[in-house]
């Protein structure tokens, strides 16, 4: 009899996302007159921009026709979009990074899933909690992780690093030495970012400890202050202990085209193996390449058009997220988040729980946020709405909310 990967029935419950969509149809269904306002799940809403649909149109043409068409892409991207990654991403911000360290996928989520692959079992992850879960679940079904405690919310073999408001969302140094540092600035959920200062503080810990930090920059369009770092790499002594993950989704609206990239410096290493080489072989074995459209389009976010016309995205969910953090602070809310990030981070009121305040929302404001609780232990008390809907529904949302 065939045996299953028993890591998976270790998995908690289900997915925090699938628990929210249950509960909003199961409302849905018994009030079919009632318009829900859904600013939960980080998607984006608004479409591509002109310079992005533009190129893939040329793209697609290009596709048509023998003389120009293309088959496999190359398993590590087109040289044209990682040498634009390069210029656009690095170079330009003093970072020294160069096109044939970059790994062009369909996306960070995958990235940040599959990028344990090249470690060791026995390494031991830290995260931050609250935290994206897909850092610690891919760790859990690789079978890292050690055993769940239902009670606690918490895997024995993970070092937890509690972010909260006394912390200022920021993570502190662990007692015990991690192997691998999962960190993502500006952060989902909580929106915090941290300074140059303090991530130059993790790199040379990382350094120190011989660990490797796997830093997850998908927010980076969002921050709008000098002293955030926009890449890890910003940081002396980055590239021998960083990783660097990123995403088209949030800054060009590429949750439905899917494009991502991962960073893995040449400096990197274990003794003397190369986590370059390592990934170059993962990704080759087991990844055909992006579509050369996609990747025509993601070329096209570097464009002068393209950074102009999605800089004016960008700004006008954080336009949405100013709307939202100061409507509820005057509504008497603590908030914290969407100054440099699209997630405004509230404390729930009184001492309701994180799915308590969920359940109030949907039922009284028809508004559905994400409970703080589903992104970690830490994350109780808390709630998470996010800036990506449009300018009229955030506005909608607030004043149901306050008039509660
Ligand atoms: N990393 C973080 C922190 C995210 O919040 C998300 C998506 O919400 C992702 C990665 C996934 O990005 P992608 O759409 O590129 O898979």
């Amino acid at each position: 009899m065939f045996k299953i990967n028993e890591n998976y029935l270790k998995l908690p419950g289900s997915y925090l996302f699938s628990t929210i969509g249950k509960k909003v149809a199961a409302y849905s269904a018994a009030h079919p007159d009632k318009a829900i306002i859904r600013l939960g799940i980080g998607d984006v809403t608004q479409p591509l921009a002109p310079a992005v649909i533009e190129a893939m149109h040329k793209a697609v043409d290009e596709m048509g026709d023998a003389a120009s068409f293309r088959g496999y892409a190359p398993d590590l991207g087109y040289e044209f979009l990682r040498t634009a990654i390069a210029r656009g991403d690095y170079a330009g911000r003093g970072a020294d990074i160069q096109a044939d360290e970059i790994f062009v996928s369909d996306g960070a989520k995958c990235d940040s899933g599959n990028i344990q692959e090249i470690f060791s079992l026995d390494n031991k992850i830290a995260v931050c909690d609250p935290v994206y879960p897909v850092y610690v679940d891919t760790n859990a079904m690789a079978g890292r992780t050690g055993e769940y405690d239902p009670k606690t919310e918490r895997w024995s073999r993970v070092i937890y690093m509690p972010c909260t408001a006394e912390n200022g969302f920021a993570p502190e140094l662990p007692d015990e030495t991690p192997d691998l540092i999962y960190l993502c600035f500006p952060n989902n959920p909580t929106g915090a970012a941290i300074t140059r200062e303090q991530l130059q503080v993790w790199v040379d810990y990382a350094n120190r400890v011989g660990a490797v930090i796997i830093y997850d920059a998908a927010y980076e369009a969002y921050i709008s202050e000098e002293r955030i770092p926009h890449t890890i790499y910003e940081c002396e002594g980055a590239r021998s202990c960083a990783i660097e993950l990123k995403s088209f989704s949030k800054n060009a609206g590429f949750t439905g085209v899917r494009l991502g990239y991962t960073v893995v410096p040449k400096d990197l290493k274990c003794r003397d193996v190369s986590l370059h080489a390592l990934w170059a072989r993962r990704h080759g074995t087991k990844y055909n390449g992006a579509p050369y459209i996609i990747q025509r389009a993601g070329e096209a976010v570097y464009s002068e058009a393209g950074r102009e016309q999605l800089a004016k995205q960008v700004q006008t969910y954080m336009y949405n997220a100013k709307t939202i953090r100061e409507g509820l602070k005057a509504a008497g809310y603590t908030v914290y988040g969407g100054i440099n990030a699209p997630y405004i981070w509230l404390k729930t009121p009184g001492k309701m729980t994180s799915w308590e305040f969920f359940d109030y929302l949907l039922e009284e404001a028809n508004v559905v946020g994400t409970p703080g609780a589903g992104f970690g232990p830490s994350g109780e008390g808390y709630f998470r709405l996010t800036a990506f809907g449009s300018y009229e529904n955030s506005v909608a949302a607030l004043e149901r909310i306050r008039k509660l």
